[in-house]
């Protein structure tokens, strides 16, 4: 069995203040990464930053003979993520590891959430995602290596009630992802999601309605269990690209989107009406012989 490590790596923790990003930097630490810690502070929303919980874990990672700097900048402004992957570069020379986890929540019934509410999830979620990876990407792409790992949740992808802008957010952030593993794997650039579950502040923001039907046993949800997946996903030993992983009470497992045989409509018969699709949904729905597409490329080439 092979034991990961970073020794000579340089990574980038967004949102490592607390919660999964400050298991994610601690392991990473741990492993031998020269690590940037960045998080604003503040609370759920993203609101109130106070710069101690970036130094606490700093001084936590140096207290255990790790290395690593603080960054207190938002990842929702490009200039935010220019300077969070700069201090990357001008601390410790260049940037390998960027595992994007900042994140922040304002839950509410649909019809209840503001234009603000859904204006600071995509802010955070997907523009700093976006504002973070690009010069991080830039850099990985000159030095012919990477690895970057997206947090998305199985609320973007699977639907939760209450956090229409929370999966609003996490599923452009899948998008992003996508597009980020196809252009960065010619230079070396791997990309992989998660859909992490664990005990957080954030998880217990969650309204008990949204519990509802949820399993009650015992079950691992610790931030542990999704740094594992994540310290994988950012070492060399992972060879895969574009891969969303969802680890939830103690089970890794592979998520992927895939696409029907479906009813088809050669070009040598008439363009279809409504009526036709009324007729053949029962064949358009069989998910039997669906694959799983590589890019829209690959999609597109799916059908004969
Ligand atoms: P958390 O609130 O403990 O951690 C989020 C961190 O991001 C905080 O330290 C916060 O200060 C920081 N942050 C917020 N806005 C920021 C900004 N603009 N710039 C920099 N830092 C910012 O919550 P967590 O559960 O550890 O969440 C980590 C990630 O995992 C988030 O992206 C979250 O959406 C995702 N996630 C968590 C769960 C879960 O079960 N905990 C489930 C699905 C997805």
């Amino acid at each position: 069995m092979s034991a990961v490590s970073f020794e000579g790596r340089v990574a980038i923790v967004t949102g490592a203040g607390g919660g999964l990003g400050r298991a994610h930097a601690l392991e990473l630490a741990r492993r031998g990464a020269q690590v940037v810690i960045n998080d604003l502070g503040g609370d759920m929303t993203g609101a109130h930053g106070a710069v101690t919980m970036a130094d606490e874990v700093v001084e936590q990672i140096r207290a255990e003979g790790g290395i690593a700097v603080a960054n207190y900048d938002s990842v929702a402004t490009p200039d935010g993520g220019r300077r969070i992957v700069h201090t990357a570069l001008d601390v410790f020379g260049k940037v390998d590891i960027l595992v994007n986890n900042a994140g922040n929540i304002r839950n509410g019934a649909f019809t209840d959430l503001t234009p603000g509410a859904i204006d600071s999830l995509l802010d955070v979620h997907v523009k700093g995602a976006f504002h973070v990876t690009q010069p991080a990407f830039a850099a990985m792409r000159d030095n012919g290596y990477g690895r970057i790992v997206f947090t998305a949740s199985a609320a973007g992808l699977f639907g939760s009630i209450h956090q229409a802008n929370y999966a609003a957010a996490k599923g452009g952030v899948f998008g992003l992802a996508n597009v980020v593993a196809l252009e960065g794997a010619p230079h070396g650039i791997l990309t992989n999601t998660i859909l992490p579950a664990a005990l957080s502040r954030m998880a217990a923001d969650m309204a008990p309605e949204q519990f509802a039907g949820m399993p009650t046993t015992p079950a691992h949800m610790e931030p542990e269990m999704i740094t594992a997946m994540v310290a994988y996903l950012a070492s060399e030993e992972n060879t895969h690209n574009r891969e969303l992983y969802s680890i939830a009470r103690g089970r890794y497992g592979r998520v992927f989107m895939g696409v029907a045989p479906g009813w088809h409509v050669s070009v040598d018969q008439p363009v279809a009406t409504p009526d036709d699709v009324a007729e053949h949904i029962d064949r358009i729905r069989d998910l039997d012989g669906y694959a799983v597409p590589e890019s829209m490329v690959a999609e597109f080439a799916l059908v004969p």
